[in-house]
C-alpha cells in the first residue's frame, strides 16, 4: 500500500484539470463550457499556429539538389526515392568546357515510413531540405503519402526563415532560398 499517496495524488491533480476545463469560470458559477475550459482545441475548425521551428514536414529546394543520394543514403527508413541523369550545362567562363551535371528526375519521400528524424536534412551538404512547420499532409490511403518534388516543392513557402544566433555566436545565420 505504499503507492496509495502517490494514486490519491494523481487522481487529486486529475480531479482538479477536469473540474478547471468543465467550468472555467469556476465553481461560483458551475456552468459546464468544456470547449472554452479545454487546452485542446476542434481542429479543423480551430488550427494552431505551431512554434516557427516546428517539425512539420520536409520541403526540398529543387535548384539546390544536385542528386548526391546522400539523404536517401543516410535515411534510416531508406523512404526517400531518388532518380536523376546527367547532362551537359553551359561552362562556367567564356571559352570554358560545358559541365557535366547531374538532373533530378525524381525526389519521393515516403512520409507513411518516414520518422521526422532530420537526418536527411542535416546531411544535405547543398542546403537543398528545410523543415517547415507545415503539417496538414494527412491523406485517407497510405499510399498517397509518397509526396513527390512539385510537392516538396511547394511547401518551400511555408520554410521559415532562420533566426538570428545569440549575441557572441560566430555560426552564420542560413540563408532560406527563395
Ligand atoms: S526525416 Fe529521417 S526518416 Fe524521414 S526522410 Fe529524413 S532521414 Fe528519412
Ligand atoms: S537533397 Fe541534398 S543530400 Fe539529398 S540528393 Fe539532393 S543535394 Fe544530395
Amino acid at each position: 500500500m505504499s503507492q496509495l499517496p502517490g494514486i490519491l495524488k494523481g487522481l487529486k491533480i486529475t480531479f482538479r484539470t477536469m473540474i478547471k476545463t468543465l467550468f472555467p469560470d469556476g465553481l461560483l458559477k458551475p456552468i459546464p463550457k468544456p470547449s472554452e475550459g479545454a487546452l485542446t482545441v476542434q481542429y479543423p475548425h480551430v488550427k494552431e499556429a505551431p512554434p516557427a521551428r516546428a517539425r512539420g514536414v520536409i520541403a526540398l529546394h529543387e535548384g539546390n539538389c544536385t542528386a548526391c543520394m546522400l539523404c536517401a543514403r543516410e535515411c534510416p527508413d531508406w523512404c526517400i526515392y531518388i532518380e536523376g541523369h546527367k547532362e551537359l550545362a553551359p561552362p562556367r567562363r567564356e571559352g570554358g568546357k560545358p559541365r557535366q551535371v547531374n538532373a533530378l528526375d525524381r525526389f519521393d519521400i515516403d512520409y507513411s515510413l518516414c520518422m521526422f528524424c532530420g537526418i536527411c536534412v542535416e546531411v544535405c551538404p547543398f542546403d537543398a531540405l528545410f523543415w517547415t512547420p507545415e503539417y496538414e499532409f494527412s491523406e485517407l490511403k497510405l499510399a498517397d503519402l509518397l509526396h513527390d518534388k512539385e510537392r516538396l516543392g511547394e511547401w518551400m513557402e511555408t520554410v521559415p526563415d532562420f533566426e538570428e544566433y545569440e549575441d557572441g555566436s560566430e555560426q552564420k545565420v542560413r540563408k532560406v532560398p527563395r
